[in-house]
C-alpha cells in the first residue's frame, strides 16, 4: 500500500464519518447535482470545506424527487472500502501505522447567553428523559443521567456511562469513582460546580457493560448538544470509551494521553477513568501529570505553592 492509497484511505474514512455525523444530526437527503459534461464545465471542482457542509435539514435537502440519501452516499463509499471501526483489518493496521485522529462529528458552538444555555440544556434533558432509541437501556434504566454543572463551564468532563450509583441518583460520577474524581478536582483547586460533567451515554448499560457502538451513536446527538450549549474551551475524556468515541479513534487511552486534540473549538485531553485508578492506583500519578498539562495550557501551574 503506497502513500497515495493510505491518504485515500483516510479521506474515505473522514467522508464516511462526516456523513454519519450529518445523518445523526437529522440530515437525511441532499440535493442531487447532475454531472456536468466536461465541455460545459466552467468551475474547477473544489474539495468540500467544513463551512460548506450543510448543518441542518432545510429546503432541497429533504426533497426526495431530486435528492439522494446521506445513508446511500455513505453506503456507496462504504461498499468501496470498510467501515471506519474496522480499522483493525485495514491496510493501516497491517502496516502498523496509527490512524490519524478522525473527528466524527464536530459540535457547533452556540455561544449563547446564560439564560439560553440553561433553557437549551433543559429542553435537551426533557428529550433525553423520554428517549427510547436504545431499547435495552431504556427498558432497564431507573432514570436517565443527563449531566450536571455550570452551563458556562470552561471545562467539560466526559465519562463513559452511568453506573449503578449514577442510575440511582440521576447524576454522573457519583459513588466511589465519583468520589475519586472529586478528589482530583479538589487537587486541581477548582470546584465540581465550576465544571460541566456528562457521559457518552445517558442511560446505564445493564451490568455496567461497555456502551455498544450503536448506543454511543444513538446518544451522540445529546452529547454534542450539551457541548454546543456549554461551548467549553477544554474537554477532558475520562477513560478509553469517552476518548475513543469523542475522537473517533481506536487508539488505546495510553496512546491518546499527553497530547491535545481538537473537537469543535475545544481542546481535548484524554486520561484514565477514575474507576481504572481504583484498580490501578499507580496510574494516579499519570492522571496528575495530565491535569498539570491541562491547567498549564490554561496558564495555571498546579505545582505552584498556594498562599
Ligand atoms: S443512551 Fe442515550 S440514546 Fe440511548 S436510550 Fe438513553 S438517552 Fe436515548
Amino acid at each position: 500500500m503506497d502513500e497515495q492509497n493510505l491518504s485515500t484511505d483516510h479521506v474515505r474514512l473522514a467522508v464516511i464519518q462526516q456523513l454519519e455525523g450529518l445523518r445523526r444530526a437529522g440530515v437525511t437527503h441532499w440535493k442531487r447535482i447532475d454531472p456536468i459534461e466536461p465541455s460545459k464545465s466552467v468551475v474547477t471542482p473544489q474539495a468540500p470545506t467544513q463551512k460548506s457542509v450543510p448543518q441542518a435539514p432545510t429546503g432541497n435537502l429533504t426533497e426526495k424527487s431530486s435528492s439522494t440519501t446521506v445513508s446511500a452516499v455513505a453506503a456507496n463509499i462504504d461498499s468501496q472500502s470498510r467501515r471506519p471501526f474496522e480499522l483493525e483489518s485495514s491496510p493501516l493496521a497491517k502496516k502498523k501505522i496509527a490512524p490519524l485522529p478522525i473527528i466524527p462529528n464536530q459540535f457547533q458552538p452556540l455561544d449563547l447567553p446564560l439564560a439560553d444555555r440553561i433553557a437549551g440544556l433543559a429542553a435537551l434533558a426533557e428529550r433525553v428523559k423520554s428517549c427510547t432509541r436504545c431499547q435495552e437501556l431504556a427498558s432497564t434504566r431507573t432514570q436517565t443521567v443527563f449531566g450536571v454543572g455550570n452551563p458556562e463551564a470552561k471545562i467539560v468532563f466526559v465519562g463513559e456511562a452511568p453506573g449503578a450509583d449514577e442510575d440511582a441518583q440521576g447524576e454522573p460520577f457519583v459513588g466511589r469513582a465519583g468520589q475519586l474524581l472529586n478528589d482530583i478536582i479538589k487537587a486541581c483547586r477548582i470546584r465540581r460546580e465550576d465544571l460541566y460533567i456528562c457521559n457518552v451515554l445517558r442511560c446505564r448499560p445493564p451490568g455496567n457493560r461497555l456502551p455498544a457502538p450503536d448506543e454511543a451513536a444513538n446518544c451522540r446527538e445529546f452529547l454534542d448538544g450539551q457541548l454546543a450549549h456549554v461551548n467549553p474551551e477544554y474537554i477532558v475524556c475520562w477513560g478509553a470509551c469517552a476518548a475513543q468515541n469523542l475522537l473517533g479513534s481506536t487508539e488505546t487511552i495510553g496512546k491518546l494521553r499527553r497530547q491535545f486534540f481538537t473537537y469543535g473549538r475545544a481542546k481535548v485531553l484524554c486520561t484514565y477513568h477514575p474507576a481504572y485508578l481504583m484498580r490501578n492506583p499507580a496510574a494516579k500519578k499519570d492522571v496528575w501529570e495530565d491535569m498539570k498539562m491541562l491547567f498549564l495550557d490554561m496558564g495555571i501551574d498546579l505545582t505552584a505553592k498556594t498562599k
